[in-house]
């Protein structure tokens, strides 16, 4: 198991996903994931990802791509965009689907027990371990963000 922060790119790589950032999209589209010959990885597959957006943002977005490629190859075609909700063209209850295992991706149960267990038992302080935003950190704590 890797340290957090967890690292996406290596993780897409692996599975044979190419990432690219794009810095010409507006804000509210967050990212796709694209069958792409040229700019696809192994799989076939590429991920384009929101180049101007928090890098936090980035990441989370990252590991939504990824969960559509593990979690819905079949559903995806040709390709799929998500937009700053992670709403596509699949159904709200794939993308909170996608979303679940993206924060299993990013906040890995053993590794939050792990924090927790130095001590680092703030969501400002483990959403900053975990390289991700004090929301999703809230979410994934189960506990209420304001
Ligand atoms: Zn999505």
């Amino acid at each position: 198991m890797s340290d957090a922060p967890i690292q996406t790119v290596p993780l897409a790589t692996e599975l044979g996903l190419k990432v690219w950032h794009t810095t010409s999209w507006p804000s509210h589209i967050s990212g796709m994931i694209l069958k792409n010959k040229d700019k696809g990885g192994t799989s076939g597959y590429a991920i384009f990802v929101n180049g101007t957006h928090h890098v936090n943002r980035r990441r989370f977005t990252t590991a939504h791509e990824i969960a559509h490629f593990v979690l819905h190859e079949n559903m995806i075609g040709d390709g799929i965009t998500d937009d700053a909700l992670y709403r596509s063209k699949l159904t709200g209850g794939i993308e909170a689907q996608a979303n679940r295992y993206a924060a299993g991706i990013l906040m890995p149960i053993t590794l939050i027990n792990q924090a927790l267990s130095e001590g680092i038992n703030t969501i400002e302080a483990l959403a900053e371990r975990f390289q991700v935003s004090k929301s999703s950190m809230s979410i994934r704590m189960g506990v209420p963000y304001e």
